[in-house]
């Protein structure tokens, strides 16, 4: 019996039965809480993994899965940009049908911008296309940097990850998109003869609204992204990974914010202010935590006692720190699960206004 099962055991059958379908109907669309995980998925193997997976997962009282699947799918608009064992059309058909099956949102995510490199393995698209980049020519081997971007004026760069989200968007039949956007330190590059000398605020925020548009205007789709390039750590001391401390965080007042903002922080920290912050600019958010279940915990519990409706849930990375098999044993979503089948938001989120921007 999990964790979720066991709280309700002490409610009269009636509630029991109302909290089920409230998580349960065949719409996982727009249920709130949103109890999440990501996961990094891409290759075929881990599709299936998952797949087996969902079942427990939904047990526990998972609603929603990102799947991180950036290049490992196999694309047809693009084929040489598939990354080694990428996942075929029927294993993310599969995987789609348990999801449902087993009312579970599924929610792709493709890595924009940055993150085009990992150590010395450098992505697809900066393979392929080298050009692209945002420092083409330097850092060879990717020493001295930590991952690669590419550059977000360069004028053929867009057209074809577009190409790739909608394959992803229709192959899933998503109603979220998730961009990825952390941890973007080559920004506005002096090497980079579009983006020298250009804010990069501005040019985060003009990457955003790009995806935003492609995303949410023209798919008619929700769209998610990493929050720590917008929080300003000159304003809240997190560091400078899960904040910024390279000048993008300007560009929370130039995006919509109809974005839902996934907060990351796995560190134990007596208050989480960027919650509180995006909540206040009317951003939805979605904390994110991570391996420490005593920081998991100090997160889901700060973010509960913000009582706000914008506040949509929990998401649980793991990171391949958790086997895809044990993620139901996995404590952190253990505790967030739990924590939220205790406290349920009375009311769901409302969308704000998209387009409207802070002054
Ligand atoms: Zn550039």
């Amino acid at each position: 019996m999990s964790t979720r099962q066991r709280a309700y055991t002490v409610l009269p059958c009636l509630i029991l039965i109302l909290s089920s379908i409230s998580f349960c109907s065949a719409d996982a669309t727009e249920k709130y809480p949103w109890l999440g995980i990501h996961i990094m998925m891409d290759t075929g193997d881990k599709t299936e993994q998952l797949t087996d997976a969902v079942k427990g997962l939904a047990k526990l009282g998972v609603n929603t899965i990102v799947a991180e699947i950036n290049y490992g799918y196999e694309y047809q608009s693009h084929p040489n940009l598939r990354s080694p064992n990428a996942i075929s059309k029927k294993q993310l058909k599969e995987l789609l049908a348990q999801c449902r099956k087993n009312n579970i949102r599924l929610i792709p995510q493709f890595q924009c911008f940055g993150h085009q490199s990992w150590k010395g393995t450098t992505y697809p698209l900066l393979i392929q296309y080298p050009e692209f980049g945002e420092t083409p020519g330097k850092y060879p081997d990717n020493k001295g940097i930590y991952c690669r971007s590419w550059c977000p004026l360069h004028p053929e760069v867009n057209p074809i990850v577009f190409d790739l989200m909608d394959e992803l968007i229709e192959v899933l039949q998503a109603d979220a998109f998730h961009v990825g956007m952390d941890e973007i330190f080559l920004i506005a590059e002096d090497s980079c003869p579009r983006c020298k000398g250009k804010g990069k605020a501005e040019i985060f925020a003009k990457a955003i609204n790009d995806y935003h548009k492609h995303i949410v205007d023209k798919h008619k789709i929700e769209m998610l992204m990493w929050g720590d390039r917008l929080i300003d750590s000159s304003k809240i001391n997190y560091g400078s990974w899960e904040a910024s401390a390279n000048n993008t965080a300007k560009a929370i007042d130039l995006i919509p914010r109809d974005i839902i903002i996934c907060d990351w922080h796995y560190e134990l920290r007596a208050a989480y202010e960027s919650v509180p912050m995006f909540l206040k600019k009317g951003f939805r958010v979605w904390p994110a935590s991570w391996l420490k279940p005593e920081a998991a915990k100090s997160l889901i519990d700060y973010s509960l006692k913000q009582n706000n409706p914008k506040m949509v849930g929990h998401l649980n990375t793991t990171w391949g720190a958790v086997p895809i098999k044990a993620l139901s044993g996995f404590e952190p979503l253990r505790y967030s699960t739990s924590a939220f089948s205790r406290q349920l938001p009375s009311e769901s989120p409302s969308t704000p206004d998209r387009g409207t921007l802070t002054p």
